[in-house]
Order: C-alpha cells, then structure tokens, then sequence
C-alpha cells in the first residue's frame, strides 16, 4: 500500500517533473531508477538521493529506442529485483502553430512523447505479467484534454496517450495481471519543458502565462506519490492538476 520500498523506473528523471517525483518518491522510501539522456544530472541526482539516505540507480536512455527502455528494465531487475512502477514522463513540446510545418518537431514530438510511451508500456508489460501486478504512471497535459492554438502536434501525442492509458485499464481490469493506470493531466508547471520551443511567438505568450501562474513540479510529484500509495483495489485513473491561479 505504501511507496515504501515499490520499485520505481521514471523517464525523464533529469529534471523537470521528473526530477522532482524522483525525490519525493525516494524520500518516502521508494527504489527509484533514473531515466534520460543527461548524464550528468542523473549522476547528480542519483548522489544527491543517496546521500539522503535513499536508493536510487540511473542509466542514460533515450526512449525512442526500445532496447534501452528493455536495459532500463534489467537493471531495475538487476538491483532491486523487480519494477512495481513505471512512470512515462519524458516529453519535449517544440510548439507551433500548424501552418509553420515544422516536420522534424512533429516527427520528434511523436517519437518520444507518443512512441516513447509505447516503448515503455512495451518494456514493463512482460514483468508486469510474470509478477501479475504492475502501475503505469503517464504524463500527458491539459493538451490531451482540450485543444490550443500551437499545441496542435504536441496536442495530439498527449491525446493519442490518453486513449492508450484508458484502453490498458480496461483491457488490464479484464484479464489476471492487475494493472493499475494513472494519467496525469497537468497544467502551466516550471520546468525546462519551455526551452524546446522556437517559435517566438508561442514562446513569448507560454513564457508570459507561466511566469503569471505556474508551479513547482512538485505538486505533479505529490500526485505521483498520491497514485502509488493506494491498496492495490483502487486504481487512480486520471489526476488533473492546475495552478490554482491558472484560468
Ligand atoms: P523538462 O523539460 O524539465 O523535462 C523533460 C524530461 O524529458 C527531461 O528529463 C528530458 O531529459 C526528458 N527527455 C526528453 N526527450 C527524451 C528522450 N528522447 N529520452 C529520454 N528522456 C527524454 O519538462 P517537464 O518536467 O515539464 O516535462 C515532463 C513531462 O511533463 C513531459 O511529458 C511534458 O510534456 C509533461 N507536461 C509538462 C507540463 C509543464 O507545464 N511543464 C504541462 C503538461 C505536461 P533529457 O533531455 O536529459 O533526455
């Protein structure tokens, strides 16, 4: 029922979102495997949660490569001797609007926000199955749940993982291994997230509405652990979570 000692593989753990659940998630006892491709900041954090008294091993890993989301779940193996949990949290948002026709942002956007999900869905579902539970966490956006102007891409893969999300949870309710699914819906959260957009125009009114309103990443990480923390009965499905200042 507790975090205590649940096995816990986070993509995008380098900062951001990420970074912060793994904290938390550590703090409380969790056995956190960090994932990204920043060396660097995965070794700091790895130092600084076990410094702290937590547990926690990282390996760079890019999601769009499926054979390395496999090697993530190895080494959660390999050190912690299962995975209870995996959060797919690696996104990027290069935002513009349709007409601009940047190609490479949708492809990349696709490829990790939508594919990478996949690929971790993919990774955990076997020990899943062999250990006949499991807990996929997933961060889409208040972009899969109601459209904005240039978010028209970024939009759809967190659409497209809403669905996905919802059909595992019912596929899973049918069948002997209990998966649990979680969604996370947030919204304006200070992170790196901004620095991948180019386009000026969306990146001066998002910068301009997230120095307004948004909030640390840690009210995602609460949530995260909030999920994890029911009796295994209780599936939290979708969680939304809004600046309470954003309109
Ligand atoms: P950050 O930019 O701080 O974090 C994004 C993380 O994704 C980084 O750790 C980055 O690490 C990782 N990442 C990106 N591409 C890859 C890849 N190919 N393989 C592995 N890791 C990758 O932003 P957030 O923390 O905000 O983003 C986390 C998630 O939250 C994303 O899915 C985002 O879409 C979602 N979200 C964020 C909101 C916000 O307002 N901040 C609102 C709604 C949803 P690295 O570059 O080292 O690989």
């Amino acid at each position: 029922m507790a975090v205590q000692n649940k096995v816990v593989i986070i993509t995008g753990a380098s900062s951001g979102i990420g970074a912060a659940t793994a904290r938390l998630l550590a703090q409380n006892g969790a056995k956190v495997v960090l994932a990204a491709r920043r060396e660097s900041q995965l070794q700091q954090l790895q130092q600084q949660i076990t410094q702290s008294g937590g547990e926690a091993v990282y390996q760079v890993t890019d999601v769009r490569q499926p054979e390395e989301m496999h090697a993530l779940v190895e080494l959660a193996k390999k050190h912690f001797q299962g995975v209870d949990v995996i959060f797919n949290n690696a996104g990027i948002m290069p935002n513009s609007p349709i007409s601009a026709l940047q190609t490479n942002d949708w492809n990349n956007m696709i490829d990790i926000n939508l594919k990478g999900v996949l690929n971790g869905i993919a990774a955990v579902m076997p020990i899943f199955a062999k250990q006949k539970s499991g807990h996929i966490i997933t961060t889409s956006s208040i972009a899969g749940l109601k459209s904005f102007m240039g978010c028209g891409v970024y939009g759809a893969t967190k659409f497209a993982v809403r669905n996905l999300m919802e059909v595992i949870r019912q596929e899973s309710a049918t069948e002997q291994t209990n998966i649990r699914t979680t969604t996370l819906y947030p919204a304006a959260i200070n992170t790196e997230l901004l620095q991948s957009i180019s386009d000026a125009n969306v990146l001066q009114s998002m910068t301009q509405l997230y120095n307004q309103v948004g909030i640390s990443p840690d009210a995602i990480s609460r949530a995260v652990n909030f999920a994890i923390e029911q009796p295994e009965d209780t599936n939290i499905s979708e969680l939304t979570i809004y600046p309470t200042k954003q309109a």
